[in-house]
């Protein structure tokens, strides 16, 4: 038998076998709202970056099968060493996390201290253990702002990594000038703002959720910003059925069909294609889950970095 979703068939055999080896090895499965519906449909607890790092915390299954992309299993083994962490593809990266290696934040943190300035590092958790271990705060989407306004003493500077689109917004929203890292990510910086306001020429009335991770041009012409758990919220709080604009990774709109169907979701447009997957979430795929609870593998190793960027991210997100 098979089902439709997302985009794909998917063979509902491969569900009752999940389910048999998650009971077999003890497991919690995680997954992003970037992760194909097929994947969000069997997992036990889905999230943003934020929930999941918190409810990994909480989970009490020997393992846990985290269905994202790296960063995203390094920070649920660094809050939880004990447990075995599997991720179902080992090359699942992130272009954000690639384009800050730690060496680099090294050189730019010495050459600012070089030059006399006093400032703490604020990292989105969209980076490796190795840069978290060189700052002062982990922020997400869902609390950069929060943690940029209330927590970070107002008498330093702001080194703000690696996405510099997600420092713009951070920075607007609680005026604090930051230095910002010049990195993007690859989904988020494709939306054409031409398309999206062709779309909404053609939708009269529609409404505009944006990711703070895209660009200014895209924000600007959103009626709402926030991270994905922010856009759930506030999908809900509308009451009357509306035809709702997306600029955020496609998957979403699974998640926002799904949990709040009374609306109407259309993804905004790439530059080149409507498409806007993440590549790097696109690797797992269900077959892959259910080879990594049969082997146990791959599975995130412990590192030496991953004490030290502990402390920060405990400090940062669970305090
Ligand atoms: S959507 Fe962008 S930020 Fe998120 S994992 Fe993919 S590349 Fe990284």
């Amino acid at each position: 038998m098979t089902v439709l979703s997302a985009d794909a068939e998917v063979d509902l055999a491969i569900y009752d076998e999940i389910e048999a080896l998650k009971r077999r090895e003890d497991a919690t499965i995680l997954a992003h709202y970037y992760q194909d519906g097929a994947i969000q449909e069997i997992a036990d607890i889905t999230g943003d970056s934020l929930k999941l790092a918190r409810a990994a915390t909480g989970v009490s299954s020997k393992t846990i099968v985290f269905c994202g992309v790296h960063f995203m299993a390094e920070t649920a083994k660094i809050l939880n060493p004990e447990k075995r962490v599997l991720l179902p593809d080992m090359l699942a990266g992130c272009s954000l996390a690639d384009g800050c290696p730690a060496p680099r934040l090294a050189r730019m943190q010495a050459e600012l201290r070089g030059e006399g300035r006093r400032f703490q590092t604020v990292t989105y958790i969209n980076s490796s253990a190795a840069v978290k271990a060189l700052s002062d705060w982990i922020v997400t989407s869902g609390n950069a702002v929060e943690v940029v306004r209330d927590r970070v003493p107002s008498d330093q500077e702001i080194l703000f990594v690696p996405d510099r689109h997600l420092g713009r917004y951070v920075e607007e929203a609680t005026g604090r000038r930051m230095i910002l890292w010049d990195g993007a990510c690859v989904v988020h910086e494709v939306f054409s703002v031409t398309e999206l306001l062709r779309t909404r020429r053609r939708l009269a009335g529609s409404i505009t959720i944006a990711h703070p991770e895209c660009p200014v041009n895209i924000r600007e012409q959103a009626d709402f910003v926030g991270g994905t758990e922010a856009m759930l919220k506030y999908v809900e709080s509308i009451e009357i059925p509306a035809d709702i604009l997306v600029a955020t990774e496609a998957n979403m709109l699974w998640r926002l069909e799904n949990d709040v169907p009374r609306h109407r979701y259309h993804p905004v447009p790439g530059v080149t294609c409507a498409c806007n997957t993440c590549p790097h979430m696109a690797r797992n795929t269900l077959e892959k889950v259910r080879d990594c609870l049969r082997t146990g593998a791959p599975e995130i190793a412990w590192r030496d970095e991953f004490d030290r960027a502990g402390g920060v991210l405990r400090r940062s997100l669970l305090k």
